[in-house]
């Protein structure tokens, strides 16, 4: 297992659409799933998607445990969903890819979703309350889709120029 490089706005990659795995879920794809969870638990981060490390491929980890809790992994590979609830609720996201920035995004609260887990078998099931908030955010990512881009043109700038100063400021601490 290894820590990856999350990749951060304005990132033109994190704009790509994902492909889906072929061939069901190899040690290959396990591997990447590995790090992928390495990378989020590192970060930390309560999900994350393939292409935030730069792979393009349908695949999403994550773990909503809470503090001190036993670990949760759960592995999506090439997710679907389903159908979705009318109702929605508004929750406050984050990302790694867009640090430090956290603003209110309006979602379907339940929505049934279809994946391969980590052993390949195909699950179907019904997500609701943060599990629900966090694999649209995440299946969005996807798409190529990122929780700023719900927001007023003005605040999705200032996301992107605040995590850009942030990233400029870091390389240089590293440098020195
Ligand atoms: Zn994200």
């Amino acid at each position: 297992m290894a820590i990856r490089e999350i990749l951060t706005v304005p990132d033109p990659r994190l704009k790509e659409v994902s492909k889906p795995v072929e061939g069901g879920v190899t040690d290959e794809i396990r591997a990447l799933m590995d790090d992928m969870l390495e990378t989020m638990y590192d970060a930390p981060g309560i999900g994350l998607a393939a292409i935030q490390i730069g792979v393009p491929l349908r695949v999403i980890v994550m773990d909503l445990a809470k503090e001190g809790e036993e670990p949760q992994p759960r592995y999506f590979v090439n997710p679907e969903i389903v159908e979705t609830v009318e109702e929605t609720q508004p929750y406050e996201e984050g990302c790694l890819s867009v640090p430090d920035i956290f603003d209110e995004v309006e979602r379907p609260s339940k929505c049934l979703i279809r994946y391969l887990d980590y052993d390949g078998f195909k699950i179907e099931e019904w997500a609701e309350d943060l599990y629900a908030v966090c694999i649209q955010h995440e299946m969005d990512h996807l798409e190529g889709t990122l929780f700023i881009d719900y927001l007023s043109r003005l605040k999705r700038q200032r996301a992107i120029d605040k995590v850009k100063k942030a990233t400029k400021r870091k390389i240089r601490e590293d440098a020195a």
